[in-house]
């Protein structure tokens, strides 16, 4: 079962722009005067995009300073962002429920880096039943649907298995997440608790859509 994390389990709303106001500030000097698109896509993605729009070139070491930076800012701002962001609804339950069945392995497929994915669990007590040693992470790919087979390909590693692409779950809130679940072959769960709406997300092709995670019986009826 792969997670995303940004509007499927958290809400985390208003502060991307803040931390990387902070990041692109530390490491370039400039101030942020525009973000780019960021739902579905990595922090590979974004950061080379605010770079770029800011006339700074992406190059390596510019990128893996601004990833310091985007963590630290995040570390920072730990307490406030668990006051005014908020755990989905019904997020806390479902991981946990899932934790209980067999055969079972929770992880994350998120376009945050993996030091950030961790932070923004953590901010809402989300983090005990995800395993972050096997997730596919933003800073690996400005590919989203590369995350998926990173993420697999970790947990066949740790199994000495292979894992069948129809046995793997992908869980969020765009089409982006959906698209990534379908070119791999996996199932594909939509919610719509971000800005796409449950046709949207069935229209992506979608398995499954549900409203939201808050009743805990419903999303595992629909996961099994
Ligand atoms: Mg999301």
């Amino acid at each position: 079962m792969l997670w995303d994390i940004d509007l499927t389990l958290v809400d985390a709303r208003g502060f991307g722009p803040r931390w990387y106001r902070q990041a692109l500030a530390a490491v370039t000097g400039r101030a942020l005067e525009n973000m780019p698109d960021t739902a579905g896509r990595t922090e590979l993605a974004i950061t080379t995009d605010v770079l770029e729009n800011h006339g700074v070139p992406a190059d390596e070491t510019t990128i893996a300073a601004m990833f310091t930076a985007l963590t630290s800012a995040v570390a920072e701002t730990r307490d406030e962002l668990a006051e005014r962001g908020s755990a989905r609804p019904g997020a806390a339950q479902v991981l946990k429920a899932l934790s209980l069945e067999p055969g079972f392995e929770q992880t994350l497929v998120t376009g945050n880096l993996a030091e950030v994915a961790f932070h923004k669990l953590e901010s809402f007590d989300l983090h005990h039943h995800v395993d972050f040693e096997i997730g596919g992470f933003g800073a690996d790919s400005v590919h989203r649907h590369d995350l998926i087979a990173d993420s697999v390909a970790k947990a066949a590693d740790r199994r000495g298995a292979m894992i069948s692409p129809d046995s793997v779950v992908v869980v969020g809130d765009t089409p982006h997440d959906v698209a990534g679940a379908l070119s791999f072959g996996a199932i594909a769960v939509g919610v719509a608790t971000g800005h796409s709406t449950e046709t949207q997300l069935h229209a992506a092709g979608a398995h499954a859509v549900l409203p939201d995670l808050a009743d805990t019986d419903a999303v595992l009826t629909a996961l099994s």
